[in-house]
C-alpha cells in the first residue's frame, strides 16, 4: 500500500481515474515521476487555460518572488493587487464596458460562489434561489445546494434550503419552453414557489455534460430576470477566461448579468483565487461584512496580471477559434461517425463525447482508462459519467491536441470493438 492509499482520506478522486505519481509538466504535457508523458485535456479542470508552467507567467512570479514581495496581505492594498485590478479593468472590463466592482472571495470557485448567493439574499432581502437541473456549483453546503447531483447531495442535510431546480435546455427539456415554465411558476400565485432572490447559470453545464446553452435562450432569461427583478448570477468558474472563446462566455448572448463569478484560470497559473464581479449598485456589502484570511492570493494576482497580457501578446482569442473549428470537425467527423449513438457537443474549447446511449457508465470509463494508457488524461462528466470531457488548454499546439483526439478514437474504436465481441 503506497502512502497515499495509506494516509490520504478516502476523499480523493482524480487519482482514482489516472494512477501515477505527476512530477512536471510544461504546456500541454505532463510527466510522472517514473517518466511517463501524457497529454492533458484536463488542464487542471479549467485552471490551467495557459499551460501548465507558462513561461511569461513564470517569470513574473518568479521575480516577484525573488524580490521579496508581500507574499500574504489579507485584503491589504499591495501593488500586486493594484497592477491586478488596473490590468483587468484595462484589457477586460472597459473595453467590453462593463462595470463591475470586484470583490476578492476566499481561495476556491465555491467561495465566490457563496459570496454571490449571500449577497443576492442581502440585497433582494428575499431568500430563494433557481439553479438548473444539471448544474455544478460547488460543494460547501450553499453551492452544493445548487447543485443538481442528487447523488453527491443525498445524506447531507441543509442542502435543499430554499432552492428550486428549474429546467435546462437539454435532453427531454431542449424541445420545451424552459423560460416560459419558469415565468409560468413565476406567475402562478399558487405555484408554491416563491420568487427568488437569484438564478444561477452556466452558459455550458460543464460537470452536467458539456450542454451549451443557446444564445436566445440566455437572453430571455436576462428578459426574464429583467421583469422580474431577480438578479441573474452567471458562473463563469470553468468556461470564462477564454474558454468558449471570448473572455466572457455570456458576451456571445450579448448580456450582462447582475453578478458573475470567476475562478480556475484567472490566476493564469493555477494558483488558488476565485472572485465575485458585482454591478456597482448592488455591491450593499458593510466593510468585512463577507471576510476570510485568503482573500486575493498575491502569487495569483502576479500571475493573472500577467495572464491578460499574455493572452492579448499572443492573441489567444484567435487561436481559440482555430482550435474550435478544429475540434468541431474532427469530434463530428472521425468520432460521432463511428457510431449513430455518439453525441457530440461543445463550444470553444470546451467538448464532449456523449456515450450515454450506450447505457451504463461503463464505456466511457473504459476508454478513458485506455486513453491513459495510450499517454492522454481526460476525464467524465455528465449524468452517471457517461461523457468524456475534452478540455485542453487554450495554448495547446495544434499537433498535440490532433495526437490527444487521435489517441481518444483509437480507444473508442478498441473499446466499442471490445464490447461487440464480448
Ligand atoms: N462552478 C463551476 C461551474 C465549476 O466548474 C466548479 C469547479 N468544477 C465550481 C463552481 C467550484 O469551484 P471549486 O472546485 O474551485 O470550488
Amino acid at each position: 500500500m503506497n502512502i497515499f492509499e495509506q494516509r490520504e482520506s478516502n476523499v480523493r478522486s482524480y487519482c482514482r481515474s489516472f494512477p501515477a505519481i505527476f512530477h512536471r509538466a510544461k504546456g500541454s504535457i505532463v510527466y510522472s515521476q517514473s517518466g511517463e508523458e501524457y497529454i492533458d485535456f484536463l488542464a487542471g479542470a479549467g485552471a490551467l487555460n495557459y499551460g501548465h508552467n507558462n513561461d511569461y507567467i513564470k517569470e513574473r512570479v518568479i521575480s516577484y518572488l525573488e524580490a521579496d514581495a508581500i507574499a500574504h496581505g489579507l485584503d491589504m492594498h499591495t501593488s500586486a493587487k493594484e497592477k491586478f485590478l488596473a490590468k483587468f479593468s484595462e484589457l477586460i472590463l472597459n473595453p467590453k464596458n462593463l462595470d463591475y466592482h470586484v470583490q476578492f472571495c476566499g481561495p476556491t470557485g465555491t467561495n465566490a460562489v457563496e459570496a454571490a448567493l449571500k449577497l443576492a439574499r442581502k440585497v433582494t432581502n428575499r431568500t430563494g434561489i433557481f439553479s438548473f437541473m444539471g448544474a455544478y456549483h460547488g460543494m460547501t453546503l450553499g453551492s452544493l445546494s445548487i447543485t443538481g447531483n442528487t447523488a453527491i447531495r443525498s445524506g447531507i442535510s441543509g442542502t435543499s434550503n430554499n432552492v428550486t431546480f428549474m429546467p435546462y435546455p437539454y435532453g427531454f427539456m431542449e424541445n420545451l419552453d424552459t423560460i416560459g415554465f419558469i415565468e409560468s411558476v413565476l406567475n402562478d400565485v399558487n405555484s408554491g414557489v416563491e420568487k427568488p432572490a437569484a438564478i444561477i447559470f452556466e452558459t455550458v453545464q460543464a460537470e452536467g455534460g458539456i450542454v451549451v446553452a443557446p444564445i436566445e435562450w440566455m437572453q430571455k432569461l436576462r428578459d426574464l430576470c429583467d421583469r422580474h427583478e431577480i438578479l441573474l448570477i452567471c458562473d463563469d468558474i470553468q468556461v470564462g477566461c477564454g474558454r468558449s472563446g471570448p473572455f466572457f462566455s455570456f458576451e456571445r448572448a450579448k448580456i450582462v448579468p447582475d453578478m458573475v463569478v470567476l475562478s480556475k484560470s484567472i490566476s493564469g497559473y493555477g494558483f488558488p483565487m476565485s472572485l465575485l464581479l458585482i454591478k456597482p449598485e448592488l455591491d450593499l456589502w458593510e466593510p468585512g461584512e463577507h471576510t476570510g484570511t485568503f482573500r486575493g492570493n498575491q502569487l495569483a494576482f502576479v500571475g493573472g496580471t500577467a495572464a491578460l497580457e499574455y493572452r492579448e501578446i499572443s492573441n489567444l482569442e484567435e487561436e481559440v477559434k482555430v482550435k474550435e473549428a478544429f475540434l468541431k470537425d474532427f469530434l463530428n467527423q472521425e468520432i460521432a461517425s463511428i457510431n449513430e449513438k455518439i453525441k457530440i457537443r461543445g463550444i470553444g474549447m470546451i467538448w464532449g463525447i456523449d456515450l450515454a446511449n450506450f447505457g451504463g457508465t461503463n464505456l466511457a470509463k473504459q476508454i478513458t482508462s485506455r486513453c491513459f494508457e495510450m499517454g492522454l488524461i481526460a476525464e467524465r462528466v455528465g449524468r452517471n459519467d457517461t461523457v468524456i470531457k475534452i478540455l485542453p488548454a487554450l495554448t495547446i499546439e495544434l499537433s498535440t491536441l490532433k495526437k490527444g483526439c487521435l489517441i481518444i478514437k483509437q480507444a473508442l474504436d478498441d473499446c466499442l470493438q471490445q464490447s461487440v465481441s464480448a
